[in-house]
């Protein structure tokens, strides 16, 4: 295979994890390269909900404290907003939307317990059928597309490097290491490789003999016409999450999950499912003032699952020059911390400013291979009733 020319870091996928990554590698002076089949941002990272309010994980208080700081650090806009609203129309929804405020509460942030008319007056379209809600002041949302496009301007404005319309078909390995990627373009030699893949992460790992128990599913999303502008765009209830657009388009999404299989390198197709419907039906529910706009679009994306929902950082044993790094469908709001985080495990062989031990692979050594059966997690040749049938995102 012809060699072109590689970099000191290659990183497989520009989706926002392997961007951020590879961002804050190349403002640390690191050549970098980020190899990319469709174009950045085509999977899960331009099709999410945008929610950046993850303040359990071991990223989340540098979650937290990067948002608001990444315009200026990226020099492009995101369209981040801070706050969350939690809206219930249940008491079981009121106990969800406190447990969530409450372990922001232990990670030393503030919240604070709303009645219908205190809900009303942040939220104008919430409806009788609330019976109160939460008010972070923590959390908040930004624009998927214009994030990605962002990470990699800046990246590139550092002199990183990204190839787009090129698929990585296998690894060569030498001497304990992986020393070049090979794609659709020829094979690129590498000193580091990040493998940033989202679902297809699990694939890769295969490639190398390591077990990366993964599990792709769809979720969708519906974009509302535009209404006026709310003082706080991040509400979410009903089991649902989303946020008002700057143009004021209501997009939200929510379970259930439609479980699929991604058995080789192909891009899994993104039709709409009758969950549109679903969610149509819920968010009119959660926000009456909103029932009579619109639905003017729709769309699906594939998010990567570990079994226990948390993402996997690690660096492998062996080859011992191989980050994996799945972020289990909470990666958009995660991606500024980490992203810095990757950067450190490649530039320091560990994370800095938080510890990743819950996020290493060695945690799944005794999972079955039959795992996604045993979760009851099923794959596309079950109906979507069926499916929805199982839980919610
Ligand atoms: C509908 C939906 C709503 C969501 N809502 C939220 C939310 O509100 N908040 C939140 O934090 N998260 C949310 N998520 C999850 C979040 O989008 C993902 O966790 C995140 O985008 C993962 O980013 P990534 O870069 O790791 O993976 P991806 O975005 O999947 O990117 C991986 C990239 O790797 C590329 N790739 C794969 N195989 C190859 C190959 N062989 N060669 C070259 N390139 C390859 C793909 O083309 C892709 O661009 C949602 C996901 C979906 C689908």
């Amino acid at each position: 295979m012809e060699q072109r020319k590689g970099a000191a870091v290659v990183i497989i996928g520009g989706g926002v994890t392997g961007l951020s990554a590879g961002w804050w590698l190349a403002r640390s002076g690191v050549d970098v390269l980020v190899l990319e089949k469709n174009i950045v941002g085509w999977e899960a990272s331009g099709r999410n909900g945008g929610g950046a309010t993850h303040v359990y994980s071991p990223f989340g208080l540098e979650e937290q404290r990067l948002w608001p700081q990444m315009d200026e650090l990226l020099g492009y806009p995101t369209e981040h907003q801070p706050y969350r609203i939690g809206v219930a129309l249940s008491e079981a929804q009121l106990a969800l939307a406190r447990r969530w405020a409450e372990i922001g509460e232990t990670r030393g942030f503030k919240w604070e317990l709303l009645d219908r008319r205190q809900l009303k007056e942040l939220v104008p379209i919430v409806g009788d059928n609330a019976i109160g809600g939460t008010y972070l002041h923590f959390g908040g949302h930004a624009n998927p597309q214009r994030t990605v496009q962002a990470y990699a301007w800046a990246l590139q404005d550092h002199g990183g490097r990204i190839l787009q319309h090129t698929t990585v078909t296998g690894l060569t390995t030498r001497g304990g290491r992986v020393t070049a990627v090979e794609t659709t373009q020829g094979a690129f030699g590498a000193d580091t490789v990040v493998i940033a893949a989202g679902p297809q992460t699990g694939l890769f790992a295969d490639m190398l003999g390591v077990f990366l128990p993964l599990a792709p599913a769809r979720v969708e999303m519906i974009a509302t016409e535009p209404l006026p502008l709310m003082r706080h765009g991040g509400v979410a209830g009903n089991g649902l999450y989303g946020r008002q657009t700057l143009r004021g388009n209501l997009v939200y999404g929510g379970g259930p999950h439609e479980w699929i299989n991604v058995p080789d390198m192909a891009t899994p197709d993104h039709p709409n499912t009758p969950l549109v419907r679903n969610l149509a039906r819920r968010l009119a529910e959660l926000l009456p003032g909103a029932a009579h706009l619109r639905v003017i679009r729709a769309w699906g994306g594939v998010a990567e699952n570990t079994p226990d929902g948390l993402p996997v950082i690690d660096r492998l044993s062996s080859p011992d020059n191989v980050i994996l790094a799945t972020m289990s469908s909470v990666g958009f709001g995660l991606s500024p911390a980490a992203g810095k985080g990757i950067s450190e495990l490649v530039m320091h062989g560990r994370c800095l400013f938080a510890d990743l031990s819950a996020l290493a692979l060695s945690r799944f050594a005794d999972t079955p291979p039959d795992w996604r059966e045993r979760a009851g997690w099923i794959s596309t040749s079950a109906s979507v009733a069926e499916t929805a049938a199982r839980g919610s995102r």
